[in-house]
């Protein structure tokens, strides 16, 4: 067996679930020592990384090694391993490791982060760091596919005020016909569409009501809207007007929206612009036999914000309709070949087309 697979069946032995993510640091640093490999940046638990001895060679690998929750039983067949973290995204971190220490002449740099699944502080400290190197290779999985744009979530806070009277009165001002009034808009609304990442949503997902009692109508909801993004804007605000646009349509009283301020990150969609970065590794790709199409990435990851200062592609081990569910797991062959193909564009970045 490969050092490699029974390092990540170690690996996913150790639980890292997100917040609980300091023994996964400890034996990713002990790894990295065998490999020969230096960290030569470390806050929070995140990390940059190169091999020993050997310049940067303008490549950043990016990963994440926290988990979501949820226990499953480390397994290992001929053709898979199983386990939490297994597709998302242990072993893209441990191919990214194993294709730094093959490097021979110069390094791609590893970028580690260790609060993806929550809310990315992580890549949102190292994007800084790395913002002068060439390109980035978001590890996440993509069953080796080329994913060259991915969908950006926003939560939006609706804000919607009524009047606060006892039930008995039941007032014809009552704020929940209002939100009844959003609730059915939301339903039809004109959303657009990108042929490549597909029709975007607009999703109610939470409300609250203040007082949330029940002898009185609230005097205010809010109103929790999902938003997954898939044209190309510059900004939230953008977006907002044309929300703010359509609700002019449905004459809503006494509201505003805004982006929610509890919530730390945002993203917006993401398209790889750079022609000679996606040439790069397609031309990889063919070495390797692999499907040189490009795909979009469905879900969304730290490449939002690495995304912001370097041109960034989607590309790792591991099936993404299988991350966080019950049956994770990966395809072994999918993991020794990315450690080749990392390689190969590491190659390509630093002697060009
Ligand atoms: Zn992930």
């Amino acid at each position: 067996m490969k050092k490699i697979i029974t390092d990540i069946v170690d690996f996913l032995n150790i639980n890292s679930n997100t917040g609980n993510t300091l023994e996964a640091l400890q034996w990713i640093k002990k790894k990295c020592n065998e490999l020969d490999i230096e960290i030569f940046f470390e806050q929070n638990g995140n990390i940059l990384a190169k091999k020993q001895n050997l310049a940067a060679s303008g490549l950043v690998l990016s990963g994440h090694y926290d988990t979501v929750k949820g226990d499953i039983k480390v397994e290992l067949t001929d053709d898979f391993i199983y386990g939490r973290g297994s597709s998302d995204m242990k072993s893209g971190v441990l191919s990214m490791l194993y294709a730094v220490s093959k490097a021979t002449i110069l390094s791609p740099v590893i970028a580690l982060t260790c609060d993806e699944e929550t809310d990315s502080s992580g890549a949102n400290l190292l994007k800084e760091m790395v913002k002068d190197y060439k390109y980035c290779i978001v590890c996440e999985p993509t069953s080796l596919k080329l994913c060259t744009a991915h969908r950006g979530r926003t939560v939006y806070k609706l804000v919607l005020k009524g009047e606060r009277v006892h039930a008995s009165v039941s007032p014809m001002n009552n704020v929940f016909y209002e939100l009844s009034k959003v609730l059915s808009f939301l339903k039809t609304f004109p959303n657009k569409k990108n042929d490549f990442l597909g029709l975007e949503t607009i999703t109610p997902v939470s409300v609250k009501s203040y007082p949330d009692i029940y002898n009185v109508t609230p005097d205010k909801l809010e109103l929790f809207i999902d938003r997954r993004k898939t044209t190309s804007i510059n900004n939230f605000e953008e977006d907002l007007e044309i929300i703010r646009n359509m609700f002019d349509k449905i004459n809503l009283k006494n509201y505003y929206i805004e982006i929610d301020p509890n919530r730390k990150f945002n993203t917006l969609s993401y398209f790889c612009k750079d022609k000679n970065f996606i040439n790069i590794a397609k031309k990889s790709m063919k070495n390797l036999k692999l499907d040189c199409n490009e795909y979009p990435f469905t879900a969304t990851c730290d490449g939002s914000f690495f995304g912001e200062k370097l041109p960034v592609l989607i590309l790792g081990p591991g099936d993404l309709s299988e991350a966080h569910t019950k049956n994770e797991k990966v395809n072994i062959e999918q993991i020794l070949k990315s450690v080749e193909l990392y390689l190969n564009i590491n190659k390509g970045v630093f002697n060009g087309l």
